[in-house]
């Protein structure tokens, strides 16, 4: 993300894990339509409609900037963000 000049290794591993991958779509979605999609500044989580007709939660982790909001605001306590390794994340100049 431009604004805050993260910078993030290619082949780092998904910092954002989730304790258990159904409860976006089978819980979260349904009663809260899936608040992620609003609370996380840099649009990481996504509700997406496959051609099928399908839905999918996407994870967008190359976005994160790290605020760590997702691991204290999901509903369910589901979303684990786990802090970047080496020189990742936030890069703000002149602080
Ligand atoms: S840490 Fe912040 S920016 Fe990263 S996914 Fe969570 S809410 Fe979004």
């Amino acid at each position: 993300m431009f604004l805050s000049n993260t910078n993030h290794e290619e082949d780092q591993p998904c910092h954002l894990k989730l304790a258990d991958p159904s409860i976006p779509l089978g819980k979260n979605l349904p009663l809260y339509d899936e608040p992620a999609q609003r609370y996380c500044p840099a649009g990481v989580y996504e509700i997406v409609t496959l051609e099928s007709g399908e839905k999918k939660f996407q994870i967008n982790a190359q976005n994160c900037v790290h605020c760590k909001t997702c691991d204290i605001k999901d509903p369910a306590q589901n979303i684990n963000w786990i802090a970047p390794e080496g020189t990742g994340g936030p890069n703000y100049p002149n602080m």
